[in-house]
C-alpha cells in the first residue's frame, strides 16, 4: 500500500509531508504529533514568542488550513506508543492501531534532564515547546531572580530575553566559557562580554550541587558551596534524541536514529529525519546527529525524495544562527578539528567574522552580525583559505 505515516509533527515531519505531496504522491499521508498545536518553528520559542514580540500565529509552519486543503491527515494530541514492524502497524497511547506502507520517524528531541536534589520543585523548567514558554511567559510576570543552568544557545538566548525584561539573571555553566561546544574562545568571550555589559552574571567551571526549596525553587547550590537565590531556574543543559520508539522496535539506534543518505534506518519501509537521526558524513568523515532547522528541513526533503523513488544522498553544509540582544550569530560548516583561525573585523564593532581552517582549508565560518560573509561562506567552505575569500565583515 502506498501509505505514509510521518511520527512527530514538528519542522521535520511537516517538510516530510509536504515535499511529498508537492513531489507528486497521490496516497495516504498522515502526520501524528503529540501536541495539541498544528507544526510551529521552534527557533522564536527562546527569542521573540519569549519576548511576547510575535503570537503563536507567528510560529505555525504552514498555515493551519494547508494541511487538510493538501489532503494531508494531521492528527494532533496524538503519542505514538509503539511500532509493530512485522505487521506495519502503531499502537497509539488512546489504545488505536494505524497502519502504514512507509513510516517516518520525525520525533527530535527532549531537553536533558539532571537528576539533582531538587530538580522537580516547582519554578524549575526546561524550554523545547510551546507550552513549556507559556509556562514560563507566566512566572515571568511574578518572578524576578532567574538562574539558567547551562550556557549554550538556548541557555543565552532565554538570558538576553530575560534581562531586556528587567530580570536579575545568573547563568551557572560547567566549562571555562558558554558555547564551549561549538565556537572558538573568541566568540565566547565575545557572548561574556556582550551578556555581562547587559548586567548578566556568569559562573562559569561550576557545577550545581542542589535545587533548594520548600514548596518551590528557592535558591540554587553551586559546587563553590555558593548559593545564589532563585525563584525561576531554567535547566538548559542540552537535548536528547527521542529515540526510544525506534530502539524499542529493534531498529539500529545510538544517541540518534540511524540512517543512510536517503534517511532510511535499518527497516526497509521505515525511514527518520531530523534531530533524532545520527548518519555518516562523507563530508565530515564521521557520524553526525543535527539540531538544526537546516537539517531538519534538508533531511526531510531528501527523505520525501527518496519514497518517491529519487536517489540521493544527504551530505549537507550544515548551518545554524542563534539571536540575543541586537547581535545575530551565524554558523557554517563545523569547526571541529580545526588548526589554526583567523579573525576579520573587530569584536569591538559587534561586526566580525572568524574564520577556521584545517590544513589551509576553510571548513567553518562564525559571523556576528555579518550576513554576507556567512551567505558566501556557505558556498566557499571546502576551498583554501585565501584573502578575499569572503567579504568584509
Ligand atoms: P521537533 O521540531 O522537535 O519535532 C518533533 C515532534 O515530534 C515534536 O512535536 C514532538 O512532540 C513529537 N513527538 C515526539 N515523540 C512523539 C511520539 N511518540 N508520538 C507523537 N509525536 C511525537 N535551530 C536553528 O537552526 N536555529 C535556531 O535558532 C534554533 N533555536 C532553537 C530554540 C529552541 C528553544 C529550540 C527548542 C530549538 C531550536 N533550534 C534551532 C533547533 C530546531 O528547532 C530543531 O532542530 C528542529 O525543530 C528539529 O525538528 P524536528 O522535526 O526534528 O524536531
Amino acid at each position: 500500500q502506498d501509505s505514509v505515516v510521518v511520527i512527530g509533527a514538528g519542522q521535520a515531519g511537516a517538510q516530510v509531508v509536504q515535499s511529498l505531496r508537492q513531489g507528486g504522491h497521490t496516497g495516504i499521508i498522515r502526520l501524528i504529533g503529540e501536541e495539541p498545536h498544528p507544526p510551529y518553528q521552534r527557533p522564536p520559542l527562546s527569542k521573540k514568542f519569549l519576548s511576547g514580540e510575535i503570537g503563536h500565529e507567528n510560529l505555525w509552519l504552514r498555515p493551519p488550513a494547508f494541511y487538510s486543503t493538501q489532503n494531508i491527515d494531521l492528527i494532533p494530541n496524538t503519542r505514538v506508543a509503539a511500532i509493530d514492524r512485522d505487521k506495519q502497524r502503531l499502537a497509539l497511547e488512546n489504545g488505536d492501531t494505524l497502519g502504514y506502507g512507509k513510516l517516518v520517524i520525525a520525533t527530535g528531541t527532549q531537553a536533558r534532564r539532571i537528576s539533582i536534589p531538587g530538580h522537580d520543585l516547582p519554578g524549575v523548567v526546561t524550554l523545547r515547546g510551546i507550552g513549556d514558554v507559556e509556562h514560563i511567559r507566566a512566572q515571568f510576570e511574578t518572578h524576578a531572580n532567574i538562574v539558567i543552568i547551562g550556557g549554550g544557545y538556548i541557555g543565552l538566548e532565554v538570558a538576553a530575553v530575560a534581562k531586556e525584561l528587567g530580570k536579575s539573571v545568573t547563568v551557572v555553566e560547567a566549562q571555562d566559557r558558554p558555547m564551549k561546544r561549538v565556537v572558538s574562545p573568541v566568540i565566547s568571550s565575545f557572548y561574556t562580554d556582550l551578556h555581562s555589559k547587559k548586567g548578566v552574571a556568569f559562573r562559569l567551571e561550576t557545577g550545581v550541587d542542589a535545587i533548594e526549596g520548600t514548596n518551590s525553587v528557592e535558591a540554587v547550590r553551586l559546587s563553590t558551596g555558593e548559593s545564589l537565590p532563585a525563584d525561576l531556574v531554567l535547566i538548559a543543559v542540552g537535548a536528547v534524541p527521542n529515540d526510544h520508539l525506534a530502539a524499542e522496535a529493534g531498529l539500529e539506534t545510538d544517541s540518534g536514529i540511524i540512517v543512510d543518505g536517503a534517511g532510511l534506518t535499518s527497516d526497509e519501509a521505515i525511514y527518520a529525519a531530523g534531530d533524532c537521526t545520527r548518519f555518516y558524513s562523507n563530508r565530515y568523515r564521521r557520524s553526525v546527529r543535527m539540531e538544526s532547522v537546516q537539517n531538519a528541513i534538508d533531511q526531510s526533503k531528501a527523505v520525501a525524495q527518496a519514497i518517491l523513488g529519487e536517489d540521493v544522498d544527504y551530505d549537507p553544509l550544515p548551518w545554524f544562527w542563534s539571536d540575543q540582544y541586537h547581535v545575530k550569530l551565524q554558523i557554517a560548516g563545523l569547526s571541529d578539528g580545526y588548526d589554526d583561525t583567523v579573525l576579520v573585523g573587530e569584536p569591538a564593532d559587534d561586526k566580525f567574522y572568524v574564520a577556521y581552517l584545517k590544513a589551509g582549508i576553510l571548513v567553518a565560518v562564525d559571523s556576528i552580525n555579518a550576513p554576507r560573509s556567512h551567505m558566501m561562506a556557505r558556498r566557499v567552505i571546502g576551498e583554501p583559505w585565501r584573502e578575499g575569500l569572503l567579504p568584509e565583515a
